[in-house]
């Protein structure tokens, strides 16, 4: 367990919510509706704001609280979990960005777009997506298509997104695109915030997986579609290798408390189920036959490794935020967890058999796909 001090009342509040998600989140999966109802009480308890700095109004959840709460919020619903993330991904990248010492144009347009950015999930409870993933390339950053050109007062994007979560109902996108004549191996990317209303943005309803339907992963393109210049993420060009080489806890690593949540959910819902059933034809619990009972105390031993990988990751970032050994740490914590979520999945599925009563769940992880987002 971790030595530093993790802000146990946010931990507890989303906790609470999350046993109101997981009373909505069937639902939301069957219909792969987006669970709008689960995004309105993050916003009433002031959660949007979660890792915003306190001196603007926020939060300022640490790294590992984030981890934490996450947590809480995908074992009640994995998709409110996971979009949820998308939108932390945009307010915690800028909450530590250190802009003292940048002095001048820079220094001022910096700290205006995180005034403005700030503002828009405080004070209007804008919601922030994130549109990286494209179109034969996935979310792999060097392979971008996206493009965008300076023109007067801004900038012109043009692209295809797929996997954009929260799509239509986000009320912000923040799109990856590299600079037009950026064609090297390491491309010059930048990030913009796109609103839905802007003209030329486009969005295709597509979503309709086995998993993680919730999400409503839709398509969105972009066809010369204006960017105003305080729209520009952090008043900065060519953030793209800054994001992926200091903020790989972000970029990457903001979903592992997700993976876990659900994983843990998983888990519960699994040993509850295996309580209750009854050996067939007899009155003895499968939970008597020692096979049983060996494979679930494998997966716990497991659980709680990767558990404990996650934690000490999320850890790391706080003490030591963006050196190698805690990037490693992330990058390690993220392929854990993300690698035993859907194994756990498949072995409880395989333990627990014939369909289930959902009296013992306090979540609906089984229904989704963990792991396999983003
Ligand atoms: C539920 C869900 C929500 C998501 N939400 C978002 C979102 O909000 N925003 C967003 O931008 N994206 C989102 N994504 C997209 C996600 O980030 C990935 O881009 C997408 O899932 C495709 O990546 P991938 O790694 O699964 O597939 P790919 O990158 O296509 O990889 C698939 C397989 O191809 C092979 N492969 C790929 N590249 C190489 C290589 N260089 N060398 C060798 N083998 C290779 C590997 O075998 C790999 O396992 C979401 C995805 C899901 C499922």
């Amino acid at each position: 367990m971790t030595t530093l001090t993790v802000d146990a009342d946010v931990v507890a509040r989303c906790r609470e919510l999350a046993g109101v998600f997981a009373t909505r989140a069937a639902r939301h999966d069957l219909e792969a509706s987006f669970p709008v109802d689960d995004f309105q009480d993050l916003k009433d308890a002031g959660l949007l704001a979660l890792v915003v700095p306190r001196d603007h109004g926020g939060l300022g959840a640490d790294f590992l609280t984030y981890t934490m709460a996450l947590e809480q919020i995908a074992a009640g619903h994995a998709s409110t979990g996971l979009t949820f993330n998308m939108h932390n991904i945009a307010a915690g990248s800028l909450a530590e960005v250190d802009t003292t010492g940048i002095e001048g144009r820079r220094g001022r347009a910096m700290n205006a777009f995180r005034e403005w950015a700030f503002d828009q999930m405080v004070t209007h409870r804008r919601v922030f997506a994130s549109a990286n993933s494209e179109p034969g390339i996935g979310a792999h950053f060097s392979a971008i298509r996206s493009s965008y050109r300076r023109v007067d007062g801004g900038f012109v994007l043009n692209g295809s997104k797929l996997f954009v979560s929260m799509a239509g109902f986000a009320d912000w996108y923040v799109v990856v695109a590299r600079r037009e004549d950026s064609d090297g191996a390491i491309p010059e990317l930048s990030f913009f915030v796109v609103g839905l209303d802007d003209p030329g943005v486009r969005i295709e309803k597509v979503w309709d997986p086995l998993g993680m339907r919730a999400t409503t992963s839709d398509n969105m393109y972009f066809t010369d579609v204006f960017v105003p210049s305080d729209r520009l993420f952090l008043a900065s060009e060519g953030l793209g290798a800054y994001k992926v080489v200091h903020q790989p806890h972000w970029v990457i690593g903001g979903y592992i408390g997700a993976y876990l949540g659900i994983a843990t959910a998983t888990f519960d819902y699994m040993v509850g189920h295996l309580r209750n059933k009854r050996i067939p034809g007899s009155d003895s619990s499968v939970v008597t036959r020692e096979w049983v009972q060996h494979s679930v105390g494998e997966l716990a031993v497991r659980m709680e490794e990767v558990r404990g990988l996650v934690y000490r990751a999320a850890e790391a970032v706080q003490l030591d935020r963006g050196s190698r050994e805690t990037n490693r740490l992330i990058h390690a914590s993220k392929h854990a967890v993300s690698e035993f979520a859907p194994y756990l999945a498949s072995q409880a599925i395989r333990l627990c058999g014939d369909r289930v009563s959902p009296d013992h769940s306090r979540s609906s992880a089984t229904t989704g796909t963990p792991g396999w987002g983003a």
